[in-house]
């Protein structure tokens, strides 16, 4: 069986802890390959080597840096076949799905040319006499990044593209269920010339996260995941002295307001329910059916289901593939099993290839859930979309706000007085107006409110440039034998 390495100093390096984590193919139920979970120690050798490239990393001119990412960019964009590829075998998403993925992380890539530009500081003449004042941003050190299995190419490079081209070294510990993107992602970074050490990669689980929270070395982790181990991260971090951004969980509510139109929401809903077998932390799991919408919507929703083509990345034609594990293919399973007062519209454990050996599981609809139910408080990350009817706009608002969740929602009306009010009303970090996964542009920042972020600033874009640097203000007077004299005094301005 094939392992799946390190990568410490520009090199792939294999594991000695013998504990290993099996690597599924989730399309055929088999095991492909494994990591070797890293110990303590082999975290240690990463952060290490990570910390021993970061003078001469830092001391690298901006232009430089900048030259690494637009060589990568190329490199990425030449090789995206074979990114994707590994992307869909480990984690089963559809070949145009893991495109799509690689294409917003092409985004952050992009982003992060422009370093340059964005690590301009601030600037003012003579704030006294011959007195001048200027901030500059200037990078932490080695930062780390911890990051889930949905999107093993994207949600890495949300992180590293920054926190590099700001002048710091990473550490990257993947998600051990589809490990293989971050390897290759490592090699085409040396081979866009970053300097050994800059990047590593270390596989693994909580025992290699647990040393990176507490290690003296690393000044700030980044992690994206689900919601309990996001707040446990964020907490032990902080306690540590870190700085710390952790993304978790979400419940995502698309609300169809009575003026919409029907078969643009119900393509919609299909395609953020469905779409990556539900396993994106922007999914549309809730669809808000407000007033009379909500029958002929749900019929909508339900002949489109019968519609969906589900089948391994390999074939062609499919559109939505496996889910990633055996164990969470029946989790999510189970919450059909018992739906309470809930309506099972669709079950997708009756789709054929819901009894194959891979891990999938048909789409399903459940109509008339109520807010008491698991289907509605629980991220349940599958195919499985729920429908709460709202008998108003303020009901469907009041929905979403005491929701504990706070990542993405979506409002579906004609009425861009109602959209603009509920861009304003909504408790929630992401928002969209007739687009159901509201994922923002690489030049904004990405991160959610309430549960799903723990932490004082969002991922990539600005607020990403910001995490990974910090400011200095120099208040700098040159010798004027004119204006010299001894002043024990508070400084002032006037
Ligand atoms: P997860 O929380 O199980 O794992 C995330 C990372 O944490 C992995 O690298 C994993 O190895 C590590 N980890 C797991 N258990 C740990 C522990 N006890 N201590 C320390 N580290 C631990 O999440 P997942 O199943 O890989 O990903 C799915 C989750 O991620 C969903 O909840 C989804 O909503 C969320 N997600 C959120 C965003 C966002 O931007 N908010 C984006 C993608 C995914």
């Amino acid at each position: 069986m094939r392992e799946i390495k390190h990568w410490l100093d520009g090199q792939a390096v294999a594991g000695t802890s013998g504990r290993q984590l099996p690597v599924w193919d989730p399309a055929t139920g088999e095991q492909q390959a494994y990591v070797v979970a890293a110990t303590a120690a082999e975290t240690d050798a990463a952060v290490a080597s990570a910390l021993a490239a970061f003078p001469a990393w830092r001391a690298a001119s901006l232009s430089r840096r900048a030259e690494v990412m637009f060589r990568f960019r190329e490199l990425v964009d030449a090789n995206r076949k074979e990114i994707a590829a590994l992307v869909s075998a480990e984690h089963g998403k559809t070949v145009a799905d893991a495109e799509g993925e690689l294409a917003r992380g092409l985004e952050n890539i992009e982003f992060a040319t422009g370093a340059p530009h964005l690590l301009k500081g601030g600037y003012s003449e003579q704030a006294s006499t011959g007195v001048d004042v200027y901030s500059i941003r200037q990078p932490l050190g080695v930062v780390a990044g911890i990051t889930p299995f949905n999107f093993p190419a994207m949600v890495p490079m949300w992180m590293f593209c920054n926190a590099l081209v700001c002048g710091n070294t990473f550490v990257l510990k993947p998600s051990e269920k589809d490990p293989s993107p971050a390897l290759l992602l490592a090699d085409l970074l040396r081979q866009a010339g970053l300097p050994d050490g800059c990047f590593n990669v270390v596989q693994g689980d909580r025992e290699a996260v647990e040393r990176l929270l507490v290690h003296p070395d690393v000044q700030a982790l980044s992690f994206v995941g689900s919601t309990p181990i996001a707040k446990a991260v964020y907490e032990a971090g902080t306690r540590a002295g870190k700085r710390v951004q952790a993304l978790g969980g979400a419940k995502n509510h698309m609300v169809v307001l009575p003026d919409a139109d029907i078969a643009a929401a119900a393509d919609a809903a299909v395609s953020a329910g469905y779409g990556s077998a539900g396993e994106r932390c922007m999914a549309v799991s809730v669809v808000v059916a407000v007033g009379a919408v909500a029958d002929p919507l749900v019929a909508a929703i339900s002949e489109r289901i019968g519609r969906i083509a589900v089948g391994p990345a390999t074939d062609p034609a499919a559109e939505m593939g496996p889910l990633i594990t055996r164990e969470h293919r029946d989790k999510v399973a189970g919450y059909l099993a018992e739906p309470g007062t809930a309506e099972v519209v669709v079950d997708g454990r009756d789709a054929p290839v819901s009894s194959g050996p891979g891990f999938f599981l048909g789409a399903s609809l459940v109509d008339r859930v109520t807010t008491d139910s698991p289907l509605y408080t629980d991220e349940i990350f599958g195919p499985v979309l729920s429908v709460v009817r709202a008998d108003s706009y303020d009901e469907a608002v009041r929905l979403v706000n005491d929701n504990e969740y706070g990542n993405g929602t979506a409002i579906f009306t004609r009425d861009g007085g109602a959209a603009r009010q509920f861009q304003y009303d909504v408790v929630c970090g992401m928002v969209g107006v007739n687009v159901p996964v509201p994922v923002p542009v690489a030049y904004y920042s990405f991160g959610g409110w309430k549960s799903s972020l723990f932490g004082d600033l969002h991922m990539y874009g600005p607020e990403g440039i910001q995490f990974y640097t910090r400011s200095k203000v120099v208040t700098s007077r040159w010798p004027d034998p004119a204006t010299s004299r001894v002043d024990l005094g508070f400084p002032k301005v006037r």
